[in-house]
Formats: structure tokens, C-alpha cells, sequence
């Protein structure tokens, strides 16, 4: 088997903060199949699942940052309870927080800078001594950007020149651009003739770094990476010039884990196919908890309270669907803007029998959502890939979503033979005519039901996209 090593900031179970934590978490589990065996490697957060686990140490270093001497510890998970070998860095003072990204404000941490050039420099220092040895390196979004460009240009990380690097853009928003003047003394050694790979418009910028690196990029769906190639806030000259080594790759689910039959956060599961009884069980759960009405279609939305998943837009059509007393109820559960969470809140009191409304980050009650709402709602602005719609799917709940990135490559319209409703041209009015026009949809009882257990059935599972990455990955290895 060929070894890789996949470096995130996030691995569902151990942390995870949205989607690229359940690829990380997923797509090693279905790479032995293609003869890959990959690792993970992430910080060792201060996090509840790091503190019912094993490690055994393997690997004590240091490095200078700074000025100052930075020390870390590489663990490894004693038991392979994951389904691959797991790894954490312990850097004292940095990780071991009790949140990923965020301080108690809900802004990122001040120190964001420090923290990832450290974990990456943790991570190249670690890999030129480690008895496990690497073929490919598969890196995730700008907190591992820097990676590619050290491997080349590092004067400490010469034996690491010819190994590949596959650089994965879950959200190519978030750049990790940081000021040359602040950071410059952070960074480890390089020859300094090819600092300009490291900037794009006078700053650091790690994920352009990592355009210009890696020896593959990929998006996490196609239509994503066509769109970043169109449209990417300066950075659109790079994608096209670096487009030779550029594809996109839709993400897949661990379908295991997200198992109707089986899912170990639901309080009830799906039996000998009886959809009905499924949703209907965990709809009332719904309704009971958030105090709803019955007998009404149920609309639910997960996710981050942020620009791109279009929170700001959903509560204003809410507001005007609830004026114009359609007949509906709604579930939110999210967090972020607070401005939205307020918003949120206040919605659900205003209609309190048609809205709940959960400001928290809870794996447990979005399962319940999936399971328990009859249509998921996304109107983003954007959607790397999106994998709510994916989960929603196999849940037996009909994706209303906007047509943009992974959406617009999974989610097409039902009057088309699609999976859902479409929002083709995404406003707050156009979200107000989505929902009315699955209110329409769930009166027709056949034609609804007919749709839901016909998602369900469709097969978004890991095997292909293992598949493709593993074809990526043997492009690059001998
Ligand atoms: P993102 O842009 O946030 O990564 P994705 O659609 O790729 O969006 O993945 C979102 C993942 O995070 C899904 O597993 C979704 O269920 C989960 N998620 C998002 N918000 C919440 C929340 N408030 N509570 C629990 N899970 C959430």
C-alpha cells in the first residue's frame, strides 16, 4: 500500500468546526481500497474528545519562532478507532484551547498568524525525522498553505523537495494573508530569492502560496473551481494561469455513519423502508422541542450564521413567507453573526409556533434536523461543495438550494427529474417562491413521497471520490 498523510486543522470525530472536518474524517476509511493507506495529522486541540482517548508519544522537537524556542509533541492515537492511523501535534500555548478557530468574542483568535505557522512548521519538522515515512502529502485550505511552498524552498525540508503535494479548497474565501512585516520572523528559513511565491498583492498569502506550489489543487466539487477560476477576489489571473493542475472532486459522505438505519446520535431509525414512520417520529421530535405546531411542512436550516450560507436572506424571507401567513414551520439551528443569531431569535419569538430557532454548534440536533424536516433549505452564495444537501438526501429531506459551486452539481430541479428545488437566480423573493413552491410540492402527497424515498436511494457515498483522489494521488507517486 502506498502511504499518504493527509494534514487538516480539522478530523471529524476528534474536531470539527463544518464540512472539511467530515472529509478529513471520511475519505481515508475508503482509501485502503484503492491501495493507499492514509494518515491524518491535526493539532491537539483542548477539546472533549481528545480526553477520553489514548495517545502514546512519538516524536519530541523544537523549533525557533521568533526568536524563542517553540516545543511540540506528535501523538498517536494507540488504537486505530478512526479507521486509519491518527495523529495530533501538542504545541503548548497555541492548541490547546477549547475551540478550533474561534475566541469567547466569535472572532478568530487574535494569534491566528503564530498558530498555523507553527502546526505547519511542527508538521515539516516532525516529517524530516519521522520513522513513518510519506509519499504524498494531501493538505487542507490555508492553514496547511504554506506546506507546499516550504517543501520546496524550506532550507531545513530539503529531503521533502520531491514529495507531492495535493492541496484541497474546501472554501477558497478564507486565504490566511497575513502582513510580511508581522510574520516574517515566524517562518522558518527559506531562500529568500522566491519569497514572491509566498505574497499575492503585497502580503503573505497562504492559499495563493499553495496555488503555486502544490503539484495538484483541487475544489471540492467542479462547478466550484470553474467559478474560482471566473470569479475569486484578485486571486482569478493565479487560477487561470495555475489551471493546467487544477480539478474539482465532489466530496462524498460517509455513508456509515450517516445511515438512517443506524445513526448512533438518533433517538429512532428507519425500518424495513418505512420513510413515513421515520419522519414522522423525529418530526414530532422537532416539534416537541421547539413548542411548533403540527400537521405543517417542516423546513429546516443548518449552518454557519455567515455571508455565504445566505442566514441574512433566509430570515428576511422567512419574515415575509410568515406575514403572508403561509402555512409552514421552520427550524434554525447555527451560530456565527450575532447580528443573525439575534435575528434568529427574535423570529422565533415573533412566530413562536412556527419558528425554533437553536444558536449552538450540536451534532445530535442537526441529525434530528435532516431526519425530522421534510425540505433542507440552502441559499447560498456560495457552496464550495456543500454537504448538508448530501446528508439531507439520504435523510429523506428535499434540498430547496441555491444553483452555485457543489450545489448546482448535485441538486437540480424535481421538475427536471432533479433532487430538489432549484433557487436559479438567488433573492430573498426568489427564496419566498422556493418555499411556496414546496408547500405546493408536499400537498401532492404521491409526488412528494415519491421524491423523498427516490433521494434517498441515491448513492453519494465515499467509493467514487476515493476513487478520483486516489487516481490524483498515483499521477503524482511512482
Ligand atoms: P461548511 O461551509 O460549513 O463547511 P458544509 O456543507 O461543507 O459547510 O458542511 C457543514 C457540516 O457542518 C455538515 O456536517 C453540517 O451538518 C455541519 N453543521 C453546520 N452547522 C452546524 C451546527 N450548527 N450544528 C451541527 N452541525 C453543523
Amino acid at each position: 500500500m502506498k502511504k499518504i498523510l493527509h494534514v487538516s486543522s480539522e478530523c471529524y470525530p476528534a474536531a470539527k468546526a463544518g464540512g472539511m472536518g467530515d472529509v478529513v474524517g471520511a475519505l481515508p476509511i475508503y482509501l485502503p481500497s484503492y491501495d493507499i493507506e492514509a494518515s491524518v495529522v491535526i493539532p491537539k486541540y483542548d477539546l472533549k474528545w481528545f480526553k477520553t482517548q489514548k495517545f502514546k508519544k512519538v516524536h519530541k522537537g523544537s523549533f525557533a519562532m521568533d526568536n524563542a524556542k517553540q516545543n511540540f509533541e506528535v501523538h498517536k492515537l494507540e488504537k486505530d478507532t478512526l479507521g486509519f492511523p491518527f495523529f495530533c501535534i501538542h504545541l503548548p500555548g497555541l492548541f490547546d484551547r477549547q475551540s478550533i478557530y474561534l475566541a469567547d468574542d466569535g472572532h478568530g483568535f487574535k494569534d491566528e498568524p503564530k498558530r498555523n505557522i507553527a502546526f505547519q512548521t511542527a508538521v515539516l519538522e516532525w516529517l524530516i525525522v519521522a520513522k513513518e515515512k510519506f509519499e504524498l502529502l494531501h493538505l487542507h485550505d490555508h492553514m496547511t498553505g504554506l506546506i507546499p511552498f516550504f517543501m520546496q524552498m524550506g532550507k531545513r525540508y530539503k529531503e521533502l523537495k520531491s514529495t507531492p503535494s495535493v492541496f484541497t479548497i474546501h472554501n477558497g474565501s478564507y486565504r490566511g494573508e497575513f502582513n510580511w512585516d508581522q510574520c516574517l520572523s515566524l517562518l522558518p528559513e527559506f531562500d529568500s530569492a522566491h519569497a514572491g511565491l509566498l505574497d499575492w498583492d503585497g502580503k503573505i498569502n497562504s492559499l495563493a502560496a499553495a496555488i503555486k506550489c502544490a503539484w495538484s489543487i483541487n475544489t471540492v466539487s467542479p462547478s466550484y473551481m470553474q467559478e474560482l477560476i471566473n470569479v475569486s477576489d484578485t486571486l482569478e489571473p493565479l487560477y487561470k494561469k495555475e489551471s493546467y493542475k487544477c480539478s474539482g472532486i465532489l466530496n462524498g459522505i460517509d455513508s456509515n455513519s450517516w445511515d438512517p438505519k443506524n445513526d448512533i446520535y438518533l433517538s429512532a431509525h428507519l425500518k424495513d423502508g418505512k420513510w413515513k414512520k421515520f419522519k414522522s417520529n423525529h418530526k414530532e421530535y422537532l416539534q416537541d422541542r421547539y413548542a411548533l405546531s403540527s400537521k405543517k411542512p417542516m423546513i429546516g436550516f443548518i449552518g454557519r450564521f455567515a455571508h455565504q450560507k445566505g442566514a441574512d436572506m433566509l430570515m428576511d424571507a422567512l419574515k415575509i413567507c410568515f406575514k403572508n401567513k403561509m402555512k409552514f414551520n421552520a427550524v434554525i439551528l447555527g451560530s456565527g453573526d450575532k447580528a443573525l443569531e439575534e435575528a434568529a431569535l427574535k423570529l422565533s419569538e415573533e412566530y413562536p409556533k412556527k419558528v425554533g430557532a437553536e444558536i449552538a454548534y450540536n451534532e445530535q440536533v442537526a441529525r434530528h434536523i435532516y431526519a425530522g424536516s421534510d425540505f433542507l433549505i440552502m441559499p447560498s452564495r456560495f457552496e464550495p461543495c456543500g454537504l448538508n444537501q448530501l446528508y439531507a438526501m439520504r435523510y429523506g429531506s428535499i434540498p430547496i438550494a441555491s444553483h452555485v459551486g457543489g450545489l448546482k452539481d448535485t441538486v437540480f430541479d424535481f421538475t427536471d427529474d432533479g433532487q430538489g428545488i432549484v433557487i436559479q437566480d438567488l433573492s430573498i423573493n426568489e427564496i419566498v417562491l422556493a418555499i411556496e413552491r414546496a408547500i405546493v410540492l408536499y400537498k401532492e402527497k404521491k409526488r412528494f413521497s415519491q421524491l423523498r424515498e427516490s433521494i434517498s436511494a441515491l448513492d453519494y457515498s465515499w467509493d467514487n471520490s476515493a476513487r478520483l483522489y486516489s487516481e490524483l494521488y498515483l499521477n503524482h507517486i511512482n
